[in-house]
């Protein structure tokens, strides 16, 4: 069982069974929406994920057709993301998560749009686009 929460504590969840498909990725998306080099995103089932409080101090901000992308209205942490094409799935961002994370990252995605003053140090694939189940 995994317990994450935002940075004012307003949102709060667990997740129970596995955290999925960790990937570090470096999409000019992902960093406008972190602020930072890059996110690490992963994939949790739908049924494994709740909310203990919270949920509706979430806002979402619809980045596609397909993709619509939660964050907190108070504090502005990013929590998860849904697509359409994935509905069995939540697209969580990991540093919310509090307990220690059994899993560990996959690969660095979306390599080719990284911030030109990142440096990758790390020996874990890098794909340069999208990678299915990253
Ligand atoms: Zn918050
Ligand atoms: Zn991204």
């Amino acid at each position: 069982m995994y317990y994450g929460n935002c940075l004012c504590g307003t949102i709060k969840f667990t997740i129970t069974g596995k955290i999925n498909d960790i990937v570090y990725c470096h999409c000019s998306q992902c960093r406008k929406a972190q602020g930072s080099a890059f996110a690490t995103n992963a994939n949790v089932k739908k049924e494994s994920f709740t909310f203990i409080s919270g949920e509706n101090n979430l806002t979402a901000y619809k980045y596609s057709a397909q993709q619509t992308k939660y964050f907190c209205k108070t504090c502005g942490s990013p929590i998860m993301s849904k697509n359409i094409n994935h509905p069995e799935n939540i697209r969580i961002r990991l540093g919310t998560i509090e307990t220690d994370i059994q899993e560990r990252p996959a690969a660095h995605i979306y390599t080719a749009s990284k911030a030109n003053w990142e440096t990758i140090n790390d020996s874990l694939p890098k794909y340069d686009e999208y990678k299915e189940n990253c």
